[in-house]
């Protein structure tokens, strides 16, 4: 038996468990600070009642031989993929219901999308990036190249029309810098990946945190889009499903390279790998479109971004240069006094009691950033936010 040996490429998975590790020392040297973690990019507000009602019924269906739910569709259940179709009709996008496809979330997809594509592709990836795009090509052992994001191009990079890559991937609202596109700059992304061949892979896991009219929640508002990409979603983020776990993947029909139907392909492979998404999940997921379910997302929603409102007003007031925070839950800001990423991370615990993720563990070009995330408790974001601004104030 030979074993992957692009395993050995990948690097530590050291990011979370480094930060880990310096709290829990802080904490034993200090057991009576009280500490705030801003780190996190998982969810704190519970699922709104209407969709946990329609996932008990849904549990309460299994138990009876008339509405008992064994296997279902791989590629999702009709109720659910009518109304993903309508949620994209909502902003201008039509779709047929052969090109939605539900899963147990987008990294899982975004990581299978991957059995598609022949190993001898050139794949560009944002630097920094959410590490899954990066360690799913090195796993595969395909060639990578980075673009650069950082203060000039507001940690938005553009194509750059000499370089030849065949795979792209763009996240839009952003991990880790909640940066998002406009509709002209991801126009430009898809005249260069139709005029490449290349495929764009995109990741909308933050769409529903967009607020500007001109960020689009979906590729697919860009003309030409049917023809290069792909579409991650996710309602990790949504609707609180981190735990739940239920996404979908948009793959067009007119998506065709060397001849063959990439949604096609995707069908056979989900078909063959795949058993589907647990019915109760999928009731679950289709009451999240409901009228209901909208206003409740929408309601945890506003807690984060309140949340991200005060963090980046806090920032500005301190002329400290971020971005993000406006259209996503993510806020990246550049380190004081010019510290590195650790040595702020290290400063801002001793100093304030609040932890955040050193952006240099998302890739060179994060180096000198820090991100701060939404998704804490009102409170604790607000004190926080007091403890940054003694600490960092102008006063000091
Ligand atoms: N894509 C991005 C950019 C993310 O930040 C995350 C989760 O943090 C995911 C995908 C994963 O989403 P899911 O929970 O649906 O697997």
């Amino acid at each position: 038996m030979k074993i992957n040996k692009n395993y050995q490429e990948l690097s530590r998975d050291y990011l979370f468990s480094e930060v880990a590790r310096r709290v829990a020392i802080f904490q034993e040297g200090h057991p009576e600070a009280r500490v705030i973690r801003l780190g996190i990019g998982d969810v704190t507000q519970p699922i709104c009642p209407v969709v946990m009602d329609a996932m008990k019924q849904a549990a309460e269906d299994e138990t009876h031989p008339e509405t008992f739910h064994g296997y279902g569709p791989e590629q999702g259940y009709d109720f659910l993929r009518e109304e993903l179709r309508k949620y994209y009709e909502t902003f201008g996008v039509k779709l047929t219901d052969k090109e939605i496809f539900v899963s147990d979330g987008a990294k899982s997809d975004l990581g299978n999308f991957l059995d598609l594509l022949d190993r001898d592709n050139t794949v560009l990836v944002p630097d920094p990036v959410y590490p899954v795009y990066r360690d799913t090509n090195v796993m595969d052992g395909r060639r990578i190249l980075y673009m650069r994001a950082d203060r000039d191009n507001a940690f938005l990079p553009m194509p750059d029309p000499e370089q030849k890559v065949d795979v792209i991937y763009l996240c839009s609202p952003n991990n880790p810098t909640g940066a998002a596109y406009t509709r002209d700059q991801l126009a430009e992304w898809v005249a260069y990946a139709n005029q490449q061949h290349a495929v764009i892979l995109f990741d909308a896991a933050y769409e529903s945190f967009i607020q500007d009219a001109e960020v689009p929640h979906s590729i697919f508002e860009i003309p030409g889009a049917r023809t290069c990409a792909v579409e991650f979603c996710s309602l990790s983020k949504t609707a609180g499903f981190t735990g739940i776990r239920c996404g979908y993947t948009v793959v067009s029909e007119e998506l065709v390279r060397d001849g063959m139907s990439l949604r096609d392909m995707w069908l056979r492979r989900q078909t063959t790998k795949f058993n589907g998404v647990s019915y109760p999940v999928q009731r679950a997921a289709a009451a999240v479109f409901s009228h209901e379910g909208q206003e409740g997302c929408a309601k945890n929603r506003r807690v984060y971004q309140e949340n991200a409102r005060v963090i980046s007003e806090t920032l500005y007031q301190l002329g400290i240069w971020h971005v993000g925070g406006k259209n996503s839950p993510y806020i990246w800001m550049e380190c004081p006094e010019g510290m590195t990423s650790w040595d702020f991370f290290d400063d801002l615990l001793r100093r304030a009691q609040v932890v955040g993720t050193p952006g240099s563990g998302f890739g060179q070009n994060g180096e000198g950033f820090f991100r701060l995330t939404a998704f804490g408790t009102p409170e604790g974001t607000r004190e926080a936010m007091e403890r940054l601004a003694r600490c960092y104030g102008k006063e000091r």
